[in-house]
């Protein structure tokens, strides 16, 4: 994590990439799969000025207001995380998945299980042709 902290009159700016190793699980077949990512990260900071200020809103817009002396990057940082957190993680771009009847992970092996959608129509006469 790099992050650049410059002070200016009146306000900080924090610059900089968050560069993340994820471990998340894959959202077909819950192998752990490893994501990194590079977040970019900019926030201004200004003390809270403790004036409610009514009418322009849009002012002061672009930053933070900071209250007590010292400013806690962690839920800003978290924050930025949390967008940039794939919402559905994946393996591989062509995960098979887990079959939905045995829970086999079809990426290693593939079951015997039937995975075409049966008409029913067709289930009942599978039986005429059973040995
Ligand atoms: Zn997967
Ligand atoms: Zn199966």
């Amino acid at each position: 994590m790099s992050l650049d902290v410059v002070g200016h009159e009146g306000y900080v700016t924090v610059s900089g990439e968050l560069s993340i190793d994820l471990e998340l699980a894959c959202s077909r077949c819950l192998e752990p799969t490893k994501e990194h990512t590079v977040i970019p990260f900019f926030e201004q900071f200004k003390p809270a000025s403790g004036e409610t200020e009514q009418g322009d809103e849009d002012e002061d817009e672009e930053f933070v207001e900071v209250t007590g002396d010292r400013l806690d990057l962690k839920p800003y940082l978290e924050e930025a995380l949390l967008v940039f957190m794939p919402f559905a993680p994946l393996c591989a771009k062509d995960c098979k998945g887990l079959c939905q009847t045995c829970g086999e992970n079809l990426n290693e092996r593939t079951c015997s299980c039937k995975h075409e959608k049966i008409d029913p129509r067709f289930e009942a006469l599978k039986d005429l042709f059973k040995e």
